[in-house]
């Protein structure tokens, strides 16, 4: 144990000016002793910042309390930004460490700002105003956003609540650094160690990643299936090794739940009771109706209704699905009933009989830096981008960076691309920043990362992807375009900075780009000869569009109805987080062979941070918007149509916070969507409800 080390500002880089290529932080002179005390300052220096623009004897107006707030905790942000890059995609004890140390202190330093009451009293005597104030239109929005943001925070509240949010807040801080730190442990600790001999069934590209996952956890020579999404699915779907693919599945689906340390289930009830507690004190019956408020979808109930249309079609397709599957396994001379680990494996023997199509047939023409230049290709298309590499000094060696400029060859802002699973990277995809943009105080412009854990190969081979991982690629990629086409003053607003159930419009619209023929015709060639994707293949690529597509729905709908009901639950619950899964699988009539794609002990959306609590229907919800909006597109016979495009940057990925998401939406699309597109794309259109 050493004493932290106090630097000055001068030899502590993330505290110097930071005059790099495109404004970047030092990355590679940063080191973990560094954070501590640049947080530290830069916390003090916000501190005195909004007691400042608290304490101003001036009446307030919208330039010394709005502007002053939003000028504030530049510093903080940088610093913060920085922090949380590397704690999720570069990490170690040390990173770790300081993360446990630093989320209850900022958790007490949003406190201190949003239970601010002489602050909040000035925001409250503007907004009284606000209809004289003579504000913009981009103006008049930010000033209702920070009001609803310190009611909903509790402004308002007596002191005695607020000391009890206050101590809350901190809490569930704690709680969800700890949810994610438990899960990646969990997820570093386990691989299933094999011999060549083990490998029945799985193609060329999952042996490669399988033995350069060995080398990597200092087994040369042999072959590890690790936890992360990428190896362990692609297992499932290919060895014949039924069981080895139970042994692994158990262990992947207990991740967070195994018992000792870093059992997640204490960690969840303690969340999911403050949660509660949280939104009774604002005046909300359960944390659900809380969290939906401020949402597109507004109830609880709304967001339930989507999902129930969907459920019932999706259970009666995954119903006659399971039916094919169990079939196929008779067949084959098998006498046992599909379980959860068969799906996969059965399901892809299915395609290749069905479409005379295999992953395996698929994936040497899935290069990554072919499908990352697919996705750039696209935005070239429709708004005009152009992504040049640029070397510049990164926090690892695998990551990448392109300038983004637009049709005039104006600077747009920097692209860095983190695409192979490390050790020291949490499970999943993101979007992240280094830095927003804005025009208060000049244009800055955005510094945007895509963190991805596509399977590395071996040294020397070609980074081959699954389709799947191809569609995760466009769709970080889509969140990656929310933020650099951003074009907005404030801060406040600006990129992804929008309701949960809206942020996923420009993620999972972007993914219908990648099955655009000309897209794959072009981008999708093989990795050994260079040869594009023949017109047959491509052709039974996309007939497969629909095809499993009630597992995949149920996989996905369980997880956000277990969501919903796990957050209306009342504070006073005693809750015993298996049997609460359990039991309320059950309720729903989950289908024994499908397990929820994310199981709560490691579900990170609802409990590494509050992200998606309670809002992780978001992603069906997004997905009426996307397909409906994708449907613009097609009515026009051009998947690229200019003017679809322009109003699409314009309303949705230019826009930011700009506009409340029923009013953008309606300014791009002319209406409200409905659930038909979103059914007839996912094949849900003529199965009969259950
Ligand atoms: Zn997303």
């Amino acid at each position: 144990m050493t004493q932290p080390q106090s630097f000055s500002a001068s030899d502590n880089p993330l505290l110097a000016d930071w005059t790099g290529p495109f404004g970047l932080p030092p990355l590679a002179a940063i080191e973990p002793e560094h954070f501590r005390p640049a947080i530290d300052r830069a916390l003090s220096r916000h501190r005195a910042e909004i007691d400042a623009i608290a304490a101003d004897p001036a009446t307030p107006s919208f330039a010394n309390t709005i502007e002053a707030l939003e000028k504030s905790g530049r510093e903080l942000d940088r610093v913060c930004n920085v922090f949380f890059v590397l704690a999720g995609a570069n990490t170690g004890d040390k990173i770790e460490a300081i993360e446990r140390d630093v989320s209850p202190l900022l958790a007490r330093h949003s406190n201190a700002l949003y239970l601010n009451r002489t602050l909040y009293a000035r925001i409250a005597d503007l907004y009284a105003r606000r209809a004289r104030l003579g504000l913009n239109a981009e103006q008049a929005r930010v000033l209702d956003r920070y009001h609803t943001r310190f009611v909903r925070a509790g402004g308002a509240l007596d002191k005695a609540a607020q000391d009890r949010l206050a101590a809350i807040n901190e809490q569930l801080a704690s709680l969800g650094t700890q949810f994610g730190q438990n899960v990646l442990a969990d997820e570093k600790s386990y691989a299933l160690v094999l011999e060549e001999n083990d490998l029945a069934g799985l193609p060329d590209f999952a042996r490669a990643a399988a033995r350069a996952a060995a080398e990597e956890r200092g087994q040369p020579g042999k072959y590890a299936i690790t936890l992360a999404r990428s190896s362990c699915e692609s297992f499932l779907q290919f060895s014949s090794r039924r069981d080895l693919r139970e042994k692994i599945f158990q262990v992947w689906i207990k991740r967070g739940e195994s018992g000792g340390a870093t059992d997640n289930r204490a960690l969840i009830a303690e969340t999911v009771a403050l949660r509660a507690e949280r939104a009774k004190l604002l005046g909300f019956v359960t944390y659900a109706d809380y969290r939906l408020d401020d949402q597109m979808a507004k109830t609880p109930q709304a967001a339930r209704k989507l999902l129930d249309e969907v459920w019932r079609r999706a259970r009666a397709k995954a119903a006659a699905e399971r039916d094919t599957l169990q079939k196929l396994i008779a067949e084959e001379g098998g006498n046992f009933a599909l379980a959860p680990w068969d799906w996969r494996y059965y399901a892809e023997k299915l395609r290749k009989a069905k479409f005379d199509l295999d992953e395996a047939e698929l994936k040497p023409y899935l290069q990554l830096d072919k499908m990352v230049e697919a996705a750039f290709e696209t935005a070239r298309r429709l708004f005009g981008l152009s992504f040049a590499p640029v070397s510049v000094p990164l926090y690892h060696p695998d990551a990448r960076a392109w300038e983004v400029k637009d049709k005039t060859g104006a600077h747009v802002g920097l692209f860095i691309g983190d695409y192979f699973a490390r050790g020291s990277k949490h499970s999943g995809a993101w979007m992240t920043s280094l830095r927003d943009q804005e025009k208060l105080i000049g244009h800055v412009r955005p510094i945007i990362l895509n963190v991805c854990n596509f399977s590395k190969p071996a040294a020397g081979e070609p980074a081959l992807l699954s389709f799947d991982d191809a569609r995760t690629l466009f769709h970080e990629f889509g969140h990656a375009l929310h933020g650099l086409l951003s074009n907005v003053t404030y801060p406040l607003l600006a990129g992804t900075a929008v309701p949960s159930d809206f942020v996923e419009l420009p993620s999972q619209l972007y993914e219908h780009w990648l099955e655009v023929p000309e897209i794959l015709q072009t981008y999708a060639r093989h990795a050994a000869t260079g040869e594009p994707m023949p017109k047959a293949l491509l052709d039974r690529v996309l007939a497969t569009r629909t095809f499993n597509q009630g597992f995949a729905t149920v996989e996905y709908t369980a997880c956000a109805l277990v969501d919903l009901d796990i957050h209306a639950l009342p504070a006073s619950t005693k809750l015993d987080v298996s049997a609460f899964e359990r039991d309320d699988l059950a309720r729903i009539q989950m289908p024994a062979e499908i397990v929820m794609r994310h199981r709560l002990p490691h579900f990170q959306h609802l409990f590494s941070g509050g992200g998606y609590a309670a809002g992780y229907y978001s992603y069906m919800w997004s997905e009426v918007l996307d397909a409906d909006s994708f449907q613009a597109f097609e009515e026009t016979g051009n998947a690229f149509d200019p003017e679809t495009a322009k109003r699409l940057r314009d309303y949705v990925y230019g826009a930011g916070n700009l506009r409340d998401p029923v009013e953008a939406y309606k300014a791009f699309r002319g209406r409200l969507p409905s659930v038909d597109a979103l059914l007839k794309k996912r094949g849900l259109a003529d199965a009969v409800p259950v």
